[in-house]
């Protein structure tokens, strides 16, 4: 891939460096209970109101694994191209924090679920026209893990002197996704988070909202002179919960990393945190290796089998991914590769296009008016497909008028804004609006001879060679008929009339 611009940093010193990126990847996994207890895992929840002797980590208890969550964890593996391991095994990472209880977390460390995996981006970026370049990403390891509690320092009137705890969140499962260090830009992070994003969502593995904390990412970076093959010292930013908030720390640190290595320093291997309000990423602890953590197997569960009999029936569970469905849509629909992005996006949008087509719509009419029509109302709505007050069947019976000529285009859309405004169906709206397409040759060569009549200049104009002009005379009919018009009929009578 070219060399990408990085926004602060100068196009020369892009030249001599390149960044190397690893994001690793925190997703909750949609199950109703904790990861090794009953506890619901419901966001929102009063505080401390889901919490049970063995989340909290009191003496005597034994953990459980959640089936559900291994489960999804190795449909995720396998929607990623991993290879799940036989055998797995939990660990204790011991450190001390007031938001982890048993003063250990229980994670998987040295024998993870899955390893090996890729993630193909499709990568826009560097491209106006959106063709864009795929490229692979390896995954390095999947693996499964308990999420630690919520501490609050801010919000309270005596925030100044105490923090709070939250332990509902304690034991929610979540898996951890590493990627290899292949990300060479802000940019491609950006994609292949949204990617990996958009996999989660569709296998239904999380539901990835990153408001509530269910999607979260630590990028790794570096960089390191073109053409050189080591990699350079790199820096752990923590904790990003946006899209944004991980461009822009990346871009930081890029910068950062080329300023310092430029000025004949060097790079400290450490930890860091993205200063929201200063937009900058600050140090917030010299690196921890693993051997700080004095891992050991987890005692209290047994080693993880996955039989492959098991594994096989998740993979044929498993629901088209978004790579398939847009190829699948480029070639049974005819519809662009933009277009088939737009319309793969989420699951929901594209079972909507489906259905619209289904419903007996042609498939690049359907394509076009929904990412035009309705996706715009529904943005402006702030609604989501799902809340789509038009109904794909109602959207097709539009769609089937537009196309055999009863209503033009225009009056078309002018009905489905009030389809989406009052949720009734066009026929509805046409015969209480008599938006009908005019489609009388008689009264369309009237109206044509009117507006000939009132414009003797462009006529003389038309005549003398001016082919423009003729787009005049349609605009003219048709306004007169306030878009009603049949925009073929016009401009056959207006040839014929216009000579
Ligand atoms: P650590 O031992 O610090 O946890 P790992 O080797 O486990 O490091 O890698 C953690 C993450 O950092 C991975 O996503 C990996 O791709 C990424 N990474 C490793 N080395 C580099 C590097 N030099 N530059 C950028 N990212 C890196
Ligand atoms: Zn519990
Ligand atoms: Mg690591």
């Amino acid at each position: 891939m070219a060399t990408q611009q990085i926004r602060g940093v100068a196009p020369d010193l892009l030249e001599r460096y390149e960044p190397v990126i690893g994001l690793e990847v925190h997703a909750q996994l949609k199950t109703a209970s904790k990861i090794f207890c009953a506890c619901s895992t419901r966001f929102g929840d009063p505080p401390n109101t889901n919490v049970c002797p063995v989340c909290l980590g009191l003496p005597g208890t034994l953990p459980v694994l959640n089936r559900r969550a291994l489960e999804l964890a190795i449909r995720a593996s396998l929607a990623l191209h991993c290879n799940v391991q036989e055998s797995s095994r939990f660990a204790r990472k011991n450190y001390f924090y007031p938001d982890l209880p048993k003063g250990y977390q229980i994670s998987m460390y040295e024998l993870p679920l899955a390893t090996g995996g890729w993630l193909e981006i499709e990568f826009n970026g560097a491209r106006p026209d959106k063709t864009g370049t795929s490229k692979r990403i390896g995954i390095t390891r999947l693996h499964l893990e308990e999420d630690a509690a919520k501490a609050m320092h801010e919000g309270f009137p005596d925030s100044d002197r105490n923090s709070y705890i939250d332990y509902n969140r304690c034991g929610v499962p979540l898996i951890e996704i590493v990627s290899e260090p292949d990300l060479r830009s802000p940019a491609e992070a950006y994609a292949y988070l949204t990617t990996l994003k958009q996999v989660l969502e569709y296998t239904e593995v999380s539901d990835c909202n990153m408001e509530e904390g269910s999607l979260r990412c630590d990028a790794n970076v570096s960089v390191r002179r073109r053409g050189a093959e080591k990699f350079g010292t790199k820096t752990e930013v923590k904790n990003l919960n946006s899209f944004r908030y991980l461009q822009h720390a990346l871009e930081y640190e890029i910068e950062r990393h080329i300023g310092v290595l430029e000025s004949g320093g060097q790079i400290e291997q450490e930890t860091r945190l993205w200063n929201l309000g200063a937009g900058r990423t600050e140090p917030m602890r010299s690196k921890e290796y693993a051997h700080d953590y004095r891992y050991f197997p987890e005692p209290d569960l047994l080693p993880v089998r996955v039989s492959a009999a098991w594994k096989a029936e998740i993979e044929r569970a498993m629901p088209e991914l978004p790579g398939a469905k847009r190829a699948r849509f480029i070639h049974d629909y005819g519809i662009t590769p933009y277009d088939a992005g737009v319309l793969a996006d989420t699951r929901a949008l594209a079972d909507y296009f489906e259905a619209v087509v289904r419903a007996g719509a042609p498939a690049k009419t359907a394509a076009n008016w929904i990412q035009t029509e309705l996706l715009r109302r529904l943005k402006d709505a702030g609604k989501e497909i799902s809340e789509s007050p038009v109904a794909p069947a109602a959207l097709a019976d539009l769609l089937k008028l537009v196309e055999s000529g009863q209503i033009t285009a225009a009056s078309g859309k002018k009905v489905f804004a009030k389809m989406f405004e009052t949720g009734q169906p066009a026929q509805a709206i046409i015969a209480a609006e008599g938006v009908s397409q005019i489609s009388d040759a008689g009264e369309i060569e009237r109206l044509c001879r009117e507006v000939i009549a009132a414009n003797p200049d462009n006529v003389a104009k038309y005549r003398a060679g001016n082919e423009g002009v003729f787009k005049f005379f349609v605009g003219q009919v048709i306004r007169a008929t306030r878009g009603q018009a049949n925009p073929q009929l016009v401009n056959d009578t207006l040839k014929r009339l216009l000579g």
